[in-house]
């Protein structure tokens, strides 16, 4: 199970195929490979052997995926980074995973305190590049549960910490991917808008399509006109995103003008995908919306929802060797029906994280990863995440799960993006806030939608506060960060 060796075994089968494209610019699987053993003929000149970190930062171009299969074939662990981050930051990535070597995206500023080796990636001298260094045809061999790659993320606390994805967590994960959930084949062309730092985008996006031979189409940055004429221009298949690009590409008001017909598969993960999302997108645009969960750690996949037994609003069922479990706070399991923490044990739990094993020892106990999630079990065993742990509302002693309550907001027509959040408050503990975006030319006020939402819940659960905004602060991925949303 060596992640390096599915782009040789892909190279030899269809070297023509075109791996990636990037507008005009078409990488094939030949191309593809040789390029990436030139990067491993740098690393080997540099002196990396197998097991040391080496980062990679830079956006969505064909170049990152050369370097990230470059290091993986000279049996190095690649160090993906978001090309956002600033000296300070990167200096503190390099530093806690010890990588050796930096590969940044041109314009990154050199001089800052990374203490690593720089490799800048400019695509005006990278094929020369690449040309002063020998060809390694050799794929390091690995074992299936040595490390492959470290995946920065905060996990549910604290600092950013390197999620140990090894070998095998990776290549189950792209093979469910590729051939149970999606069926991916060569003929596929897939949307490659998520970041490829980050572990949605890379698994799913990336290494599905060099598992399968497929291509796929890059967006450096995601906008929701260029996403859509993206997917009319290379009849895109299988698209890939989180669900503010769904709700982004569903409120454009262009969004009749492209014809999306040989999109097939559309697949969202990484927060929560209102219902009312869901049908308006698949009204629209005619192509159905499977809903996975799944985090860094989980390589990421660990539950999903199959085309033909799906349920609006659920994660799915846990994947082929995967298991979950709803543990209350002292770890036992929730009564049946009841709200609980999801745990996961399986093949895509990773191996804990880099150099930290306390963080490690508290995340995953007798083999099971506690992910920080709150769900519920119906009946026939599927899934439905309430809320993160640390988004919970308790108000006056009752829970207000702001999931529940952002449902509700999304039904409202005027509303394009919502964030139901806490506020302190000296009574109650917490009071119940909301944030809101509305759709292009449309008209509402903070009343309109409090009264909407007031109507519809139980009194302890209307938001006390709401506040509309031009746009809800996002992360890389383009998830709503809450934790940047301050009210009161
Ligand atoms: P990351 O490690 O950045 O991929 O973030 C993982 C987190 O994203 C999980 O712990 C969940 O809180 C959230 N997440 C992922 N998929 C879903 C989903 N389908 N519904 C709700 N939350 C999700």
């Amino acid at each position: 199970m060596n992640l390096a060796a599915n782009l040789t075994a892909t190279a030899q089968r269809r070297p023509d195929k075109v791996a990636i494209r990037l507008d005009d610019a078409v990488l094939t699987y030949a191309e593809f490979d040789q390029a990436s053993q030139r990067i491993a003929g740098l690393l080997q000149q540099r002196g990396v052997r197998a097991g040391d970190r080496v980062a990679l930062m830079a956006p969505n171009v064909p170049h990152w995926a050369i370097v990230y299969y470059g290091i993986l074939r000279a049996g190095a662990i690649a160090v993906p980074m978001n090309p956002l981050l600033k000296g300070r930051e990167v200096a503190y990535y390099l530093s806690d995973s010890g990588s050796k070597l930096l590969f940044a995206w041109h314009g990154f500023r050199e001089d800052a305190e990374t203490g690593a080796e720089i490799v800048t990636i400019d695509p005006a001298t990278f094929g020369d590049m690449l040309a002063s260094f020998p060809a390694v045809d050799e794929v390091a061999k690995r074992a299936d549960d040595d490390t492959a790659v470290l995946l920065y993320t905060s996990g549910t606390t604290g600092a950013p910490k390197g999620a140990e994805l090894t070998n095998a967590n990776l290549t189950r994960n792209i093979d469910i991917c590729a051939h149970d959930l999606f069926a991916a084949t060569s003929d596929d062309v897939i949307f490659g808008g998520l970041p490829l730092f980050h572990v949605f985008g890379q698994t799913c996006g990336l290494n599905v399509a060099v598992a399968v031979g497929a291509t796929l189409t890059l967006l450096p940055k995601f906008e929701p006109a260029r996403a859509l004429e993206i997917v009319q221009r290379d009849r895109v298949t299988i698209f890939e995103g989180v669900p503010t690009m769904y709700m982004t590409m569903l409120n454009h008001p262009e969004r009749g003008q492209y014809d999306v017909s040989n999109l097939r598969l559309c697949a969202s993960g990484g927060a929560a995908l209102p219902v009312e999302v869901l049908t308006g997108f698949e009204q629209t645009f005619g192509a159905a919306i499977l809903e996975g969960y799944g985090l860094s750690e989980t390589s990421p996949v660990a539950s999903f929802n199959l085309a033909d037994r799906r349920r609006a609003g659920s994660i799915g069922t846990p994947i082929a060797g995967v298991e979950f479990r709803l543990v209350d706070d002292a770890g036992n399991d929730a009564a049946p029906g009841e709200v609980g923490e999801i745990v996961i044990r399986g093949h895509n739990v990773m191996k804990g994280y880099w150099g930290k094993p306390d963080a490690t020892a508290a995340a995953i106990k007798d083999g099971w990863f506690h992910s920080g999630d709150l769900a519920r079990r119906d009946d026939d065993g599927y899934y439905f995440i309430v809320d993160r742990k640390k988004d919970l509302i308790i108000r006056g002693g009752y829970n207000v799960y702001p999931r529940e309550i952002e449902e509700v907001v999304y039904e409202h027509p005027a509303v394009a993006e919502a964030a139901v959040v806490g506020i302190p408050h000296d009574q109650w503990g917490e009071e119940v806030g909301a944030v809101v975006a509305l759709k292009p030319g449309a008209n509402a006020t903070d009343s309109d939608i409090q009264q909407f939402v007031k109507d519809r819940v139980a009194p302890y659960k209307y938001p006390r506060v709401v506040r509309i905004v031009d746009a809800l602060p996002k992360g890389p991925t383009g998830k709503i960060l809450k934790r940047e949303i301050r009210l009161g």
